[in-house]
């Protein structure tokens, strides 16, 4: 028997309707590509929203089109969120970070038929346009005024805005629509495209807004340092308008120094972004000597926390969620709050160990970890395999590419992850590695992982990376790429007697090399394959 309940289809646009409604003094403060700060709630938001969206069908935008952006994080970016997915056609946001070459390949690969870009990045569209589609329609996201400085073959967003009327009647989508295609950033191999449907879009937002909540609010301002071009901002562009939470929007500015000052000066409650971001934030914390005011909390996910960073955070008063998810799932997989329950249980120390974790999953997500039979392991924190997951806002398959929707799912329709993990008992998810960076010596596998988060509590230390280099007995072994805090070089020596207080001597890294910097991948992620390349070569002594 059927239940008698109504049928109605799940749209993104009516967030940001119920947002203008009920959180109408809610604020997007962006930091512009200008220089200045713009602000607005969230129903002037809505207002500029109807008026785009009525320019995109001006433009000839229809159903399924995909209309690209590439554009740091801010309000107008935001809007082409809500009205390109509100007119029916797919927000196909593009990595300003990938190569030349990436770029077209995914502009090509998507069928982009319009393209809004940032002042920032009209050069990069200026190098690429031998190479672009021909009937590609360029908008610059500028003002009126400054496209003066632009070639006249691209439209201003601005002045698109200003001639369109607000008056617009929605069309009515089944929620099985495509709304958001977001390319995966493509280390190994070409890009693979992730195609959001308004049904997945919406369940991520509620799912995010229920067990983010603590973070999200009315009268809460979140600042998303993870950007608009990677995996929709973990969703924040939804979960905030849907719980009445203020958006701070950085732009370009992702440094240490500029990050604070926005946080302090906008009192912002609670930032998301990569540890890569935190390392820079938290070298600005140690300068001025106070954490900025109304700072509560951090999300960090995208790649493992270290416990030194998690650590640093927690004495300042501010509380870290360690976070777990991908491209292909929306991305939002897992989250590592503690509850009061526990709190009251563990030590102070002991609840750092448990955040080390990369928590426990949402709503929504279901986790297996599978051996190389593909048979279930027990999650009983010691078994570890590869994780493979389902739930509602996850990928039924690449975007047009069976080759890679044909390997990433097993028999019973699970999406592979390629990470390797354990889960305890009590549902902690622990991200040992991705398949492809664990080492393996003597057939034993290490975690680089592992090291990394240890050595990273040196106070040599700024960062690190291990990497595998083969070995002509041991297949592989781990090698240490460091780069120091300071002037002073760790030695091999102090890194050893660190270690061994954790791992077992055979784990050790055979060697440390030195760099100025880690090479980061387009999602601000250290680039292992990089590093790989960079020492392919290299001999151990
Ligand atoms: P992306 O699709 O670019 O967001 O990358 C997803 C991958 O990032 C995951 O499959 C993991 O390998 C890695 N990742 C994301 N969050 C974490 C985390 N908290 N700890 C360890 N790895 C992570």
């Amino acid at each position: 028997m059927l239940g008698q309940m109504m049928q109605r289809d799940l749209s993104i646009v009516e967030i940001l309707k119920f947002a203008a409604e009920n959180h109408s003094d809610s604020e997007v403060v962006s930091l512009r590509t200008e220089g200045n700060i713009h602000r607005y709630n969230y129903r002037d938001c809505l207002v500029r929203v109807c008026k785009l969206a009525n320019a995109l069908l001006d433009l000839g935008v229809k159903k399924g089109d995909r209309v690209a952006t590439l554009a740091w994080n801010g309000y107008r970016h935001l809007e082409l969120y809500y009205a390109i997915s509100g007119v029916g056609a797919i927000c196909h946001t593009i990595n300003p970070r990938l190569s030349a070459e990436q770029m077209l390949y995914i502009i090509e690969h998507a069928g982009d038929s319009v393209l809004f870009v940032d002042t920032t990045f009209v050069p990069i569209i200026e190098q690429l346009a031998p190479k672009l589609p021909k009937n590609l329609v360029v908008v610059v996201m500028a003002e009126t005024a400054s496209m003066s400085n632009f070639s006249n073959r691209y439209l201003c967003y601005e002045t698109l805005i200003s001639k369109s009327s607000q008056n617009i009647i929605w069309p009515d989508l089944p929620e099985n629509s495509a709304a958001g295609l977001c390319y995966t950033s493509g280390t190994t191999g070409n890009p693979k495209g992730a195609l959001y449907s308004h049904r997945s879009t919406v369940l991520h937002a509620l799912t995010l807004s229920l067990n983010m909540g603590r973070y999200l609010g009315h009268g809460m301002k979140v600042l998303p340092v993870v950007p608009l071009f990677h995996v929709n901002a973990w969703g924040l562009p939804y979960g905030a308008p849907l719980t009445g939470t203020s958006l701070v929007f950085p732009g370009s500015n992702l440094d240490g120094a500029s990050l604070y000052k926005l946080i302090d000066n906008e009192r912002v409650n609670s930032a998301w972004g990569v540890p890569t971001v935190w390392l820079g934030l938290l070298e600005e914390i140690r300068k001025q000597h106070r954490a900025p005011s109304q700072f509560q909390n951090v999300v960090i996910g995208g790649s493992a926390a270290p416990k030194s960073m998690i650590e640093e955070f927690e004495e300042l008063g501010i509380t870290v969620c360690h976070a777990w998810g991908m491209t292909e799932m929306s991305p939002i997989g897992t989250q590592g709050f503690l509850p009061q329950s526990m709190n009251k249980l563990l030590s102070p120390g002991e609840q750092i160990s448990k955040k080390c974790y990369q928590g426990r999953r949402v709503f929504g997500v279901d986790l297996k970890i599978i051996d190389e039979k593909g048979n279930s392991l027990p999650h009983d924190g010691k078994a570890s395999g590869e994780l493979h997951v389902r739930g509602n806002a996850i990928i039924s398959g690449y975007y047009n590419n069976e080759q890679a929707t044909e390997e990433a799912f097993d028999e019973e329709g699970w999406f592979g992850t390629g990470d390797i993990a354990s889960i305890t008992s009590d549902g902690f998810l622990n991200i040992q590695d991705r398949a492809k960076d664990l080492i393996k010596s003597g057939g034993e596998w290490i975690s680089s992982i592992d090291i990394e988060n240890i050595v990273m509590g040196h106070p040599k230390v700024a960062n690190c990376a291990v990497i595998a280099v083969s070995h002509p007995k041991w297949e592989e072994r781990p090698l240490l790429v460091v780069v120091s805090n300071g002037k002073n070089r760790v030695t091999k020596k102090e890194i050893d007697d660190l270690l061994l207080e954790h791992i077992a001597q055979w784990q050790l890294p055979d060697a440390i090399e030195f760099l100025d910097a880690l090479p980061l991948t387009a999602t601000g992620k250290v680039s292992k394959l990089t590093l790989r390349e960079k020492f392919a070569n290299y001999k151990l002594a």
